[in-house]
């Protein structure tokens, strides 16, 4: 007993903190605002350009410092098209760190930009807030994340041909799919670094979560579990969630992942400035750093609890009995701790939730079935709507 208490004495005091409050306080504005610089010095970082295989190459080489992290240049053909000039193979990066179970999540931006206002191949597309933004967020995760072990498998990619319809992030779905990749989670940020625009309007408190539009749609139990993770984990920061796969006439990477089967949603700032949208005018300048780390902190309070959560439970059950209380039960792995969760009906939130232990069922005295949703969720993962 005294051995294992000036063991772990030991190892708190060799061991740097790795919890999640420690990790959230390294988050660094002035490393996103460094990245962000980098990246919108290429002149373009258009898909079918030289310059978006040595970004490519720039980025593949930061991921390679970080401990444990495998790094992959990723080709893929694309086809000439409206926005591509001719037939050519185009490059993204996938970085990998390995957990201790093959069990995947996601995290990602957009690393090409465009210029739809001059030649889209030599036309200045800086493309600082898209999607630069996302890039350095995905970045300065995968550095968090890297200073310690996790139970899921955590990738880290910059996509490429989104500007051209999202053909990297397609590219890359098939192929997992094709590979049988069992990803868990997507999270796709695309656009994250602007807290106001120029009619005006501001936000530095929320960043907008886009999910698929059915209730019950395994992202929008995502998004609606971000949510509250961020709510919780975070002070003076939220997720402000929209029902809805993007915004009208746009598309993001997480698209093609649902289109596979996958759980995936879309991060986007609240105000966005069109008019600095695929142009010359996508500068630095325009970004709040300070909002982009808050942007990472909503990222990776629920990142990091999804990457080390046990299985979702099955077969989540409210027992249809005429009673004040509510009953649930679970099918789930031996040991694992749970926590139900509820909310009004006509709440989008979580409202409440109590931790359970490892039972593989759950009384909720005078809360009423007949007027709550309710969930069950493995310790720190998505939870699962109770039919
Ligand atoms: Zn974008």
């Amino acid at each position: 007993m005294i051995r294992g208490m000036v063991l772990s004495l030991l190892t708190a005091m060799l061991v740097p903190e790795t919890g999640l409050k420690a990790l959230l306080a390294q988050i660094d504005k002035k490393r996103l605002q460094a990245t962000v610089e980098k990246l919108a010095s290429f002149p373009t970082r258009n898909t079918s350009s030289q310059e978006l295989k040595e970004a490519c190459e720039w980025m593949a080489s930061e991921f390679r410092k970080l401990p444990g992290c495998e790094v992959e240049i990723m080709s893929y053909p694309v086809k000439a098209s409206q926005r591509i000039p001719k037939d050519t193979t185009a490059f993204q990066v996938i970085a990998t760190l390995r957990g201790t179970t093959d069990r995947t999540i996601i995290v990602g931006g957009h690393i090409d930009t465009i210029n739809t206002k001059a030649d889209p191949l030599t036309g200045r597309a800086p493309g600082a807030n898209d999607d630069a933004s996302g890039v350095a967020l995905t970045l300065e995760m995968a550095r968090l994340a890297s200073q310690r072990k996790w139970n899921q498998t955590l990738k880290f990619v910059a996509f490429s041909g989104e500007e051209q319809g999202l053909l990297g992030s397609t590219a890359l779905a098939k192929r997992a799919k094709a590979e049988a990749w069992p990803i868990e989670a997507v999270f796709s940020n695309d656009m994250v670094g602007n807290s106001s625009n120029k009619a005006g309007l501001k936000d530095t408190k929320h960043v907008r979560v886009f999910s698929e539009e059915g209730e019950g749609h395994e992202s929008r139990e995502l998004a609606r579990f971000i949510e509250w993770t961020a709510r919780r984990e975070l002070k003076g920061f939220g997720v402000k969630l929209v029902f809805r796969r993007d915004r009208f006439g746009r598309g993001g990477d997480h698209t093609p992942f649902v289109a596979e089967g996958f759980t995936a949603v879309r991060f986007v700032e609240v105000h966005e400035e069109y008019s600095r949208q695929h142009t010359s005018d996508d500068l630095p300048e325009a970004i709040d750093f300070g909002y982009l780390a808050n942007n990472v902190r909503a990222n990776f309070a629920a990142f990091a609890s999804l990457a080390n959560a046990s299985m979702a439970p099955t077969d989540v059950r409210i027992v249809r009995d005429q009673s004040h209380d509510t009953s649930l039960s679970w099918k789930s792995l031996p040991g694992v701790k749970h926590v139900v969760y509820w909310r009004q009906t006509t709440s989008a939130i979580w409202q409440e939730s109590r931790e359970v232990g490892t039972a593989n069922k759950a009384k909720i005295n005078l809360v009423n079935k007949d007027d709550h949703v309710f969930a069950v969720g493995a310790l720190g993962g998505t939870p699962v709507e109770a039919k």
